[in-house]
């Protein structure tokens, strides 16, 4: 019998990573800095090279791939039945900043790998990774639960009642981009006083004008007071976010990820705290805590989207991802 294996593409602003796996694990990873030359079929075509690379690399067949799951940064627009990506951190022609050096105005992934492979999914990066936790970590049991990233931007994913929530354009939910203060500092987006714009990693950077966040969590633990200050600011208007999303969506769990959760041991208790002062009769039996898969989310999310169902109990016994081949970097 052919070996069947899946794909699985993880798209940023400044790295895509394709993997290849199949039953019983992870095959093959490779990374290669996002290609932000050229026109709007760079990436479909960069996408296709590193498949084909960690294909090789995994010493399998090109053709013995036919699913492939792609985690990409977004938004999406429709284009007939297809996504288009719309990312202002790939596309220069969405903004007239001069920041990027390109002038697309979508990026057609999802037509490019229809005609290539069989089965193809693509999902905001965030959709996918709640996939990961409904698969393989704290969703496992339960029908409602909700992942967030917090890192340089704010994301998440929904499952309600055991169902993954899309929207038309698979825009739901762009979590960080929800207003919190009446004015405030401006999101990329555009949006003034959206929850990116005032509690993202990028955010509490700017707030002490340092260019990480990390700079700010070190300074916190030296007990600098304005460090301490903007931390608390950032992690209170995360958890009204959070409390506003359980508002709608009337949660069992919250899986938090993301860069800034590396300082989890710092931000939870100020997360709860402020997260179960809200209207308590929603918030009181809610969980919220630091991703189980942490720092494996990316590498499995996008595989997720893809995965046959008959893997997932294999995957499930035997945690795979914990023991994933060394990355291979490309130039
Ligand atoms: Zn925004």
């Amino acid at each position: 019998m052919m070996s069947e294996y899946i794909a699985g593409v993880d798209i940023g602003g400044t790295k895509i990573i394709a993997t290849i796996a199949d039953v019983t694990g992870i095959k093959s990873r490779v990374y290669q800095q996002t290609r932000l030359h050229g026109d709007n079929f760079t990436i479909p075509k960069q996408v296709y090279a590193l498949i084909q690379l960690a294909a090789e690399n995994a010493q399998i067949q090109y053709d013995e791939i036919k699913s492939v799951g792609v985690s990409t940064c977004s938004p999406f627009l429709r284009n007939g039945i297809y996504k288009e990506i719309v990312a202002p951190n790939l596309c220069g022609g969405l903004t007239n900043s001069g920041r990027l050096p390109n002038d697309w105005q979508s990026i057609a992934l999802e037509e490019f790998l229809c005609n290539l492979y069989s089965h193809v999914i693509v999902e905001n990066d965030c959709v996918a990774s709640v996939v990961a936790e409904k698969l393989f970590g704290a969703g496992k049991f339960i029908d409602n639960l909700v992942y967030v990233t917090w890192s340089t931007g704010i994301g998440a994913g929904i499952y309600a009642d055991g169902k993954l929530i899309r929207g038309k354009n698979g825009n739901a939910p762009h979590f960080g981009h929800i207003f919190i203060a009446e004015d405030g500092p401006q999101c990329g987006c555009g949006n003034y006083g959206d929850l990116e714009a005032l509690s993202s990693g990028s955010a509490i950077a700017r707030d002490y004008n340092v260019s990480s966040a990390k700079i700010v969590f070190d300074d916190y633990r030296h007990g600098n007071e304005k460090a301490i200050a903007i931390i608390k600011r950032a992690a209170r208007n995360f958890a009204r976010g959070l409390a506003s999303l359980n508002a709608m969506v009337d949660t069992e769990y919250i899986s938090l990820g993301g860069s800034v959760m590396n300082d989890s041991d710092i931000l939870l208790p100020m997360i709860h705290e402020e997260f179960y002062k809200s209207f308590q009769v929603l918030s009181h039996n809610v969980i919220i805590e630091k991703s189980a898969l942490f720092q494996y989310i990316a590498d499995i999310a996008a595989l997720a989207l893809v995965m046959p169902a008959s893997w997932i109990e294999q995957w499930r016994t035997y945690s795979p991802w914990l023991e994933s081949p060394k990355m291979i970097k490309l130039d």
